[in-house]
């Protein structure tokens, strides 16, 4: 087994995050929880290398598919269509629009957990539903309600690898190896060594 530390994760900030100036405040959140910052880089996606970043997993258009139209019956609400496919075309064909608009920047973070954590600190899906305290929950304001009433994506400011498979997937669709780097970080010692003896003189 790899150790947990060498995770990788992949996180963009999408353009809505670029445009309310919010960069610097975001990576100051994945930042100051411990994660690595081992890749960084702006840039403007075209629709069909976001559709490529969705499509990476098979299982993406069901997935997601059956988890909004559960999410609209639970809501009182009759979903678009009872296939899932369907849903997830007019969500996919939305989201590619929202992420060509303009300049994103995508990130590695490396550490104990980076998927795990990541998630945590960005909150859930649905900036109205998402935790206080997280990303999406504290600096945005959207729903799927409006966004689908207006027939655009939901605005929720970052996305972010949903497993370590996943992420292992996307990365080398945004980053070269290249571009990926190796060092180590003074504070990482604090976080994984296992013996903390040498902080006393
Ligand atoms: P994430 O990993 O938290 O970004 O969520 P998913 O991977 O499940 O979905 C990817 C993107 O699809 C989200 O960021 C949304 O833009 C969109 N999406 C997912 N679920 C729904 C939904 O139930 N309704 C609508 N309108 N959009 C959705
Ligand atoms: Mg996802």
């Amino acid at each position: 087994m790899k150790h947990p530390k060498t995770e990788r994760t992949l996180v963009i900030i999408k353009p809505d995050g670029v445009q309310r100036g919010l960069i610097g405040e975001i990576i100051r959140r994945y930042e100051q929880s411990g994660l690595k910052l081992v890749g960084l880089k702006m840039v403007v996606p075209t629709k069909d290398f976001i559709e490529k970043h969705y499509l990476i997993n098979p299982e993406w258009r069901r997935i997601t598919g059956e988890k909004t139209i559960e999410s609209y019956r639970k809501n009182g609400k009759k979903p678009p269509s009872d296939d899932p496919i369907k849903v997830t075309e007019v969500i996919l064909n939305n989201l590619k629009k929202y992420l060509s608009s303009g300049p994103v920047v995508a990130m590695v973070w490396q550490g104990m957990h980076a998927v795990g954590i990541v998630r945590k600190i960005t909150g859930g899906t649905e900036p109205l539903t998402s935790d206080v305290g997280t990303i999406r929950g504290d600096l945005t304001i959207d729903s799927y309600e409006v966004s689908d009433v207006d027939g655009r994506a939901v605005r929720n400011l970052i996305h972010a690898s949903g497993t370590p498979e996943e992420a292992e997937a996307e990365i080398p669709l945004w980053f070269s190896e290249k571009e990926l780097l190796n060092y180590r970080l003074i504070s990482e010692a604090i976080l994984y060594d296992v013996n903390l003896d040498g902080i006393l003189e």
